[in-house]
């Protein structure tokens, strides 16, 4: 069976993985709403774990932060007041 392709409106075998004129891949919700659930999983997925890795980083960076600002404020102090 012959459909209309979507993008170039050329006729394309419903069965045809893409268009052979344009490459369009046909509208079919059973095939593309599963990849999109999956890339949408994938995404959610690999943010959350960004936002743990941020979060264990965060801790040496506020340590590397608080040690350098006690040594600059033990190097300024004394100097601020003499
Ligand atoms: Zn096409």
């Amino acid at each position: 069976m012959l459909i209309d392709c979507y993008e170039c409106k050329a006729k394309v075998s419903d069965s045809a993985a893409s268009c052979p004129h344009c490459g369009a891949i046909p509208a079919d919700p059973t095939q593309s709403l599963p990849v999109e659930v999956a890339d949408f999983d994938m995404r959610f997925g690999s943010m959350f774990w960004v936002l743990i890795k941020l979060s264990f980083a965060a801790v040496p960076a506020v340590i590397v932060i608080y040690t350098a600002w006690t040594i600059i404020g033990g190097v300024m102090n004394p100097l601020l007041h003499m």
